[in-house]
């Protein structure tokens, strides 16, 4: 039978589908080969992207990040979000749309690159989270990575994204709003619980990994600082490393099953505990999550962290 369950905070409810279960193997990959003609965040093509916003590394860069192409938004025209006629609620679409390039290697993805290689992708995340900052009028600046055509993206080589805009996203501002009910942070406790559970996946001294008890996607897992801290300016240089062997120990996983994925970074505001999320795309969402927004998911979250250990 079957399973539903609630986030750990949130009001959202997932249906564990244990009589659709199947081993983790036989999730047939969504991944699909993507081809291209030229790769304009190849070495050499340098010119061929928007002016370069940092890189590091000198000559031969390790990280690169740029100006998306194709920007979302702008800063540009007027942030002030305004309603019309009670319904019309809208502002210019304010902000900066971002493209960090993770390493010159077209052939590599994130998972393959060294500790210290992964390190260096957050600590750019960080700098990058805190420049967008420093305009007020960006709300939160929010930094993902597309894995694969089946999570959205159109371009081989591996690169994460930041969209630093003017509001507070909702599901943030839900997050925030259901821990200040909590006398004490419910993420940490979630951590004391989920370290001796069935879901716990990977542990080093600052941070783990455990798969959610209501994961939405097979193989979600989330990543937590073990003390509490809100973003990536309040990590200690070493927290970087650390949370990069945890990050690499997943995605090494995910490669295993050549799963496509999205991973989103989620910082606090006032006092949301900082978290990682990362989601395989190995199923679609379909009209029942969509008209409901309970979420099936047909992978217990207990077997998935079984198949994160061995
Ligand atoms: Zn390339
Ligand atoms: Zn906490």
């Amino acid at each position: 039978m079957g399973e539903l369950r609630k986030d750990y905070i949130l009001d959202r409810y997932v249906i564990i589908a244990t009589e659709r279960a199947k081993r983790p193997h036989e999730f047939t990959s969504t991944s699909e080969k993507i081809i291209e003609k030229t790769c304009f965040f190849c070495p050499g093509s340098e010119n061929l992207t928007p002016k370069e916003i940092m890189r590091i590394g000198k000559e031969n860069w390790d990280i690169r990040v740029f100006p998306n192409k194709f920007a979302a938004v702008k800063a540009a025209g007027n942030p002030t979000v305004r309603t019309d006629n009670d319904f019309y609620t809208f502002s210019d679409a304010y902000g900066n749309h971002e493209v960090i390039v993770e390493t010159p290697n077209h052939d590599k993805s994130l998972a393959d690159l060294s500790i210290p290689q992964i390190a260096d992708v957050f600590r750019v995340f960080k700098t990058r989270i805190e420049e967008n900052l420093k305009d007020p009028q960006i709300r939160y600046v929010s930094v993902f990575k597309n894995h694969g055509k089946g999570a959205g993206t159109s371009i081989q080589h591996t690169h994460c994204q930041l969209v630093a805009y003017n509001i507070l996203p909702e599901i943030i501002r839900q997050k925030e709003e259901k821990v200040k009910l909590h006398k004490d942070c419910p993420y940490c406790s979630v951590i004391s619980r989920e370290r001796d559970s069935l879901r716990r996946c990977f542990e080093n001294d600052s941070f783990i990994s455990f798969t959610p008890y209501a994961s939405r996607f097979p193989f979600e897992n989330w990543i937590l600082p073990k003390r509490h801290i809100l973003n990536l300016s309040q990590f200690e240089d070493k927290e970087f490393g650390s949370l990069a062997e945890i990050v690499k120990k997943v995605l090494m996983k995910l490669k295993e099953l050549n799963a496509d994925y999205n991973m989103c970074i989620q910082y606090g505001i006032e006092n949301m505990h900082f978290h990682i999320e990362i989601c395989p795309r190995l199923a679609t969402w379909a009209g029942f999550e969509l008209g409901t927004g309970t979420i099936i998911n047909t992978m217990t979250p207990e077997n998935a962290a079984e198949f994160y250990r061995i």
